[in-house]
């Protein structure tokens, strides 16, 4: 049954993936890249600024690097979710360091959650995503529709207003 809160949206059998790496996960992000690197090939890979640097360094990926993660990295690549421009999220994240920019990794969780975004926050998780049949095939998913839901709050909380 249709549901006009919802909308389909489509991953295409070609991803957007952005890599990330904390610090002390680095060299394990470049590992699994270069150990995936035939699948990764074929989809268009971003990373935060260091860790893309890294990975197209020692295994010659090619991955677009937006700022480094503490200086609003995570935020540029939660912002391409919101625009449907990151499919998915392989985000090695160092459970036992403080990170600075510790808002700013929840917030990316959070808009990959609000957008039904496949998000690895380790190996064994990333290794599960990679190896999916749907990396091959388009994946359609339903999201709440934002501007319906804005229409209709907008009127509803048209009747506060003197
Ligand atoms: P980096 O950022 O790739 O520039 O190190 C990653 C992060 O700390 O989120």
């Amino acid at each position: 049954m249709e549901d006009k809160n919802q909308i389909e949206f489509v991953l295409g059998s070609q991803k957007n993936i952005a890599l990330i790496a904390h610090d002390n996960k680095k060299a394990e992000m470049i590992a699994w890249c270069a150990a995936n690197a035939e699948i990764l090939k074929g989809h268009f890979l971003f990373g935060t600024g260091t860790t893309a640097r890294m990975i197209t360094q020692h295994t010659g990926l090619p991955v677009r690097g937006f700022n480094s993660g503490p200086m609003g990295g995570d935020l540029q690549i939660g912002a391409r979710i919101v625009e449907n421009k990151i499919d998915i999220v392989i985000f090695f994240s160092d459970p036992l360091t403080a990170q600075p920019h510790d808002p700013d990794v929840k917030a990316l969780l959070r808009i990959a959650q609000v957008y039904d975004i496949p998000i690895a926050n380790n190996k064994a998780t990333a290794d599960f995503i990679i190896t999916s049949p749907y990396m091959k095939e388009e994946y359609v998913h339903k999201l709440a529709d934002f501007k319906h839901n804005v229409e209709e709050r907008a009127l509803r909380l048209e009747d506060d207003i003197e």
